[in-house]
């Protein structure tokens, strides 16, 4: 059994790690009806269409692929994260997996409803495209909004990207910016809090 199904993984297809996942021409046409085949145009001729699907996949039930011994699209079958590598060379356990699979699930479980919340978002979205828009929210709003902004959802903000980058996909640190912003507006709200503290005293 794959390192994947043993887990009860699935962030490589719930919207954890991505938004969407790209289609081969030889994908096309997707013949199951819960995977989309969606069109992004080129800029011009160098630039061919790409095709894609969202993200969290349908087909994901339970943090498990639902279709895992069918015909998928090929990133399905090609895809690798860091995790299985290193299972595969012997440098991670499988019960060192389980438990780093259990502890973002509980961070991923315990954001989602608050990011869906902070963003106003009812669609199913992708917890990446959800942070994303939460980061952006976050860099529109004054101090004094900010220092309201709840200390532990921006902790596990941070504390998910980095573990995502470290043990999953080091691609994505090139989008740490996203803890660091989380981290800044930390720092602004507890100086905003501090500064609050203090001014009575004045
Ligand atoms: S993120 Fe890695 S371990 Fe999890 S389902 Fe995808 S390939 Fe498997
Ligand atoms: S078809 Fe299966 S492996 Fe492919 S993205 Fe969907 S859930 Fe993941």
């Amino acid at each position: 059994m794959s390192l994947c199904i043993e887990c009860a993984c699935g962030f490589c297809c719930d919207g954890t790690l991505y938004s969407h996942a790209p289609l081969k021409d030889t994908d096309l046409p997707v013949r199951n009806e819960s995977i989309v085949a969606l069109e992004r145009s080129g800029s011009g001729p160098s630039d061919p269409s790409e095709y894609y699907f969202d993200q969290p996949c349908k087909l994901c039930l339970n943090d498990r692929c639902a279709i895992h011994d069918q015909t998928r699209p090929a990133i399905c079958g090609d895809y690798t994260c860091k995790l299985l590598v290193n299972h595969a060379a012997g440098k991670v356990s499988l019960a060192d997996a389980k438990a780093l699979v259990h502890n973002v699930k509980v961070l991923r479980d315990r954001l989602r409803p608050q990011l869906e919340e902070f963003t106003d978002s009812e669609a199913p979205l992708a917890l990446v495209e959800l942070t994303r828009l939460a980061v952006n929210r976050m860099e529109t709003m004054d101090a004094a909004a900010r220092s309201s902004v709840s200390s532990g959802m921006l902790l596990d903000l941070a504390l998910m990207r980095i573990l995502l980058a470290k043990h999953f996909d080091s691609r994505l640190t090139r989008h740490t910016y996203l803890a660091d912003k989380a981290m800044q507006t930390m720092d602004a709200a507890s100086d905003s809090q501090a500064q609050q503290q203090e001014e009575p005293g004045k």
